[in-house]
């Protein structure tokens, strides 16, 4: 048997019958292959898995694999974990923006690949989830997320301390109108402010806290 540590950094995680394992391939944006899926699927044949189970994360989580299948399915796979656990940047979800949707009205693909790959199993006082829609829609819920991007044809609005956990709460905007790299030099300041900050707090819980003025004033916005 692998000691908890071990399995957790290969990226499984225990099931409810306590002897099977979940895995989450990385798939950025959720923008999946015939390749991958054709892997996805003889893979679940072969160990014959419990579940393919489609995550809200825009993921697809391989469910009831045995302790033993664990590193010849990562092997079989070709792929690294999409997992972060802990108090971390956990996923980022993003919508198709304007590389595929009609009402695109900003690049949600691209700059939500760009904040997954800076930011994806960042360490921070709690966890953190990031939402990027193309336009006013939301369809990626950015109003849920920890940070969120909304596209509109003036560019960016960006929103910060959403969550969609035991104690919801709604994100307040902090900017609009921002550049692909306006908004990533605004993430950038909250991401380094909060990583900083003393208490082991949600985001939402710590702009309740201080309210948004003073949370804007400190983070320099
Ligand atoms: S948020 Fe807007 S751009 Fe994104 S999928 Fe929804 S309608 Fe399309």
């Amino acid at each position: 048997m692998g000691s908890k540590k071990s399995i957790l950094e290969k990226g499984a995680l225990i099931q409810r019958d306590r002897e099977t394992y979940a895995i989450v391939p990385d798939i950025k944006g959720g923008l999946c292959t015939p390749e991958i899926l054709r892997k996805i699927a003889d893979i679940s044949e072969k160990y014959e898995l419990a579940a393919v189970k489609l995550t809200s994360a825009a993921r697809i989580a391989l469910v009831g694999i045995k302790e033993e299948d664990i590193d010849p399915i990562w092997e079989e796979l070709g792929m690294q974990s999409a997992n972060p656990v802990g108090l971390c940047v956990r996923s980022v979800k993003l919508c198709p923006g304007t590389t595929f949707c009609t009402m695109g009205q900003q690049d949600a693909v691209s700059m939500g690949i760009k904040l997954d790959e800076t930011y994806c199993g960042m360490e921070l006082p709690s966890k953190f989830k990031m939402g990027v829609s193309g336009c006013p829609n939301c369809c990626a819920e950015s109003y849920i997320k920890d940070l969120g991007l909304i596209g509109t044809k003036k560019g960016w609005r960006l929103v910060v301390g959403g969550n969609a956990a035991s104690r919801p709460s709604l994100a307040q905007q902090v900017a609009e109108e921002l550049t692909d790299d306006e908004a990533m030099a605004a993430i950038d300041k909250i991401m380094t402010w909060y990583k900083n900050f003393p208490k082991k707090q949600r985001l939402n819980r710590v702009i309740d806290d201080m309210g948004i003025d003073q949370f804007k004033e400190q983070v320099g916005l």
